[in-house]
C-alpha cells in the first residue's frame, strides 16, 4: 500500500530518519488517506523524545510536552509530532495517571482506540497495520484495538468516539464493541463536558447526525443529554406529525446542511415538547409554549456542555422563533429581517424547511411554499436596499437630540418608532420627513 504524503510530512519524516530515529504518519491521516479522503491534519509518531524533536526543527511549539507532543511548524502549517508512548494506568477513566514512553511502535499503536485509527505509514516500511485496520475499513466497521471492555474502562470517551466515527464514515460498530458500550455507557458521566462536546459536535456536523440514535440505543445520551431520551419517549398524536419528538428531531437534523449552529438548533428546537405536552378530549397532543420553554432548556443544555456564548445566543434565538409562521407580505418580512438580522433570518428559513421535512405529509407543500415565498421577498427587500435596521435609518440619535429631546431612553424609543414606520413603508426613510416626524412620535 502506498500513501501519497504531503511534501512537508516527507520532510519531517526524513529529518527524523536522518538523525537516526523512526518516524511514521499515524492515526486519522492514514485512515483518511486509505479511504481516499483528504486528511484534516497529519500527525507523526516517532521514537525520538521531545528534546530531540525540538532540537531537529527550527520552529516548534510545546503543545503537550508531558504527553510527548511537540508541534513542528513548517511555514504556516502545524504538525503534531508525538513520542511513542503507552498510556499508563487510567486513574479515573479519562486521564492516564502517567504517560510512559516506549521505543516500540507496536506499543504505541496498541494504545489507540480503534483498529482504523491504529495504523502507521512511511515510504520505507509501507503500511504498518497490526490489528486489521485495512480489513475493518473494507468492511466498514468500528472495532476497538484489543478488548473493548478494557479499552472503554480506560477512557470512557472512546464510546462516544465510536459513534462519532461511525457517523462520519457511515460505518457500523462491531458487535463486541457495541456490547461493551451498552454495558459501560454509564461511565461517560465521569468525562468532562468539554470532551463530550467535541465528539458530539463532530457527530452532529457529520454526514449522519441521525446516528445520534445509536448513541441513544447504546445508553449514552441518557448520560449527557437525558432531555433527548425524554423526546424519544414522547409520541406525537397530531396530524402534523409522523414520528415521536425524538424521531422528528433526528429527521430534521438529516434535512439541514452540516453547519454547527443549524444542527444544534434542530437537535434542540423541540427539546421542551415533553415538558409542555397536553392531550385533548379527542386524543390529540398539543405542545403549547414549547418554543419559549425550548429556548430555556436549550440554554441550560448548551451551558452544561460548555458551549460558547455566541453559539448559545444564536441557537436559542432560533429555537424561540422556529415556529413563527410569518406571512409572505413585505412589511412582515421586513420586520422579521429587522428583528433577526440577515444572517439569523437566513438560518430561520433553513430551520423551518428542515422542520417541515421532518413532519407528516399533511400540508407539506403549503408549508414549504410559505417559507420559499418569504425567502423570495427577503431577497427582493435586500436587493432594493430597503432600510431594515437603525443603521440604515435616514436620521440618527444626534438628530433626535438636536430636535430638543433630552438624552436618554426617549431617544431610543423615537428611533424605534421611526424604524417601525419605515419598515411598513420604505419610502418614508427620508430625512426631511423623519425630522418632521420626530416631534410627533
Ligand atoms: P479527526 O479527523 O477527527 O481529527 P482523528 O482520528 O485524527 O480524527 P483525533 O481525535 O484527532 O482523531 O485523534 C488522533 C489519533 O489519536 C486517533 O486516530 C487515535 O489513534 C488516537 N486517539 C485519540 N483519542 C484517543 C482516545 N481517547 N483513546 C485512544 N486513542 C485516541
Ligand atoms: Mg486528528
Amino acid at each position: 500500500m502506498r500513501i501519497l504524503l504531503p511534501d512537508k510530512v516527507k520532510t519531517i519524516l526524513s529529518v527524523l530518519k536522518e538523525a537516526g530515529y523512526e518516524a511514521y504518519a499515524v492515526g486519522g491521516c492514514v485512515r483518511d488517506s486509505i479511504l481516499g479522503r483528504v486528511p484534516d491534519d497529519w500527525d507523526i509518531t516517532t521514537n525520538a523524545d521531545t528534546g530531540a524533536v525540538k532540537s531537529l526543527f527550527h520552529r516548534t511549539v510545546d503543545t503537550g510536552i508531558a504527553h510527548g507532543t511537540v508541534t513542528v511548524m513548517l511555514k504556516e502549517e502545524a504538525f503534531e509530532v508525538t513520542t511513542y508512548r503507552i498510556d499508563g494506568e487510567y486513574e479515573d477513566m479519562r486521564h492516564p495517571k502517567q504517560v510512559v514512553f516506549t521505543t516500540s511502535l507496536e506499543e504505541d499503536l496498541k494504545r489507540r482506540d480503534f483498529t482504523i485509527n491504529a495504523m502507521a505509514y512511511n515510504d520505507e516500511d509501507g503500511l504498518v497495520d497490526l490489528f486489521g485496520g485495512v480489513q475493518d475499513l473494507e468492511n466498514r466497521i468500528i472495532r476497538c484495538v484489543g478488548d473493548p471492555k478494557e479499552r472503554f474502562g480506560e477512557d470512557a470517551l472512546r464510546m462516544l468516539r465510536a459513534v462519532r466515527f461511525s457517523a462520519q464514515l457511515s460505518f457500523d460498530i462491531e458487535e463486541k464493541t457495541a456490547e461493551a458500550i451498552r454495558a459501560l455507557s454509564g461511565n461517560l458521566s465521569r468525562i468532562s463536558e468539554e470532551r463530550i462536546m467535541t465528539e458530539l459536535t463532530k457527530m452532529l456536523i457529520s454526514p449522519h447526525p441521525e446516528y445520534l440514535e445509536k448513541a441513544w440505543e447504546l445508553g449514552m445520551t441518557k448520560v449527557f443529554l437525558p432531555e433527548f431520551d425524554l423526546c424519544m419517549d414522547t409520541p406525537q398524536a397530531n396530524i402534523h406529525h409522523a414520528y415521536s419528538v425524538g424521531g422528528h428531531i433526528l429527521k430534521t437534523m438529516e434535512n439541514i446542511e452540516p453547519d454547527r449552529i443549524l444542527r444544534f438548533t434542530m437537535l434542540l428546537h423541540d427539546i421542551a415538547k415533553p415538558l409542555v405536552k397536553t392531550t385533548d378530549e379527542e386524543g390529540v397532543d398539543h405542545f403549547r409554549g414549547h418554543q419559549d420553554k425550548g429556548a430555556e432548556v436549550a440554554e441550560e443544555v448548551l451551558k452544561r456542555l460548555k458551549c460558547d456564548n455566541d453559539t448559545i445566543r444564536k441557537v436559542c434565538e432560533l429555537v424561540r422563533c422556529h415556529d413563527e409562521r410569518t406571512l409572505p407580505e413585505k412589511t412582515k418580512v421586513r420586520r422579521l429581517l429587522s428583528r433577526l438580522g440577515e444572517e439569523q433570518f437566513g438560518r430561520l428559513l433553513k430551520v423551518q424547511t428542515a422542520d417541515t421535512l421532518g413532519q407528516s405529509m399533511y400540508q407539506r407543500e403549503e408549508k414549504l411554499a410559505r417559507v420559499a415565498a418569504v425567502g423570495m421577498l427577503a431577497t427582493e427587500i435586500l436587493a432594493e436596499n430597503d432600510c431594515i435596521s437603525l443603521k440604515d435609518l435616514a436620521i440618527t440619535g444626534r438628530d433626535v437630540i438636536e430636535a430638543g429631546i433630552p438624552k436618554g431612553p426617549e431617544v431610543g424609543r423615537i428611533l424605534a418608532a421611526a424604524l417601525d414606520e419605515v419598515l411598513a413603508e420604505p419610502a418614508r426613510n427620508d430625512r426631511a420627513y423623519l425630522l418632521k416626524r420626530i416631534k410627533e412620535y
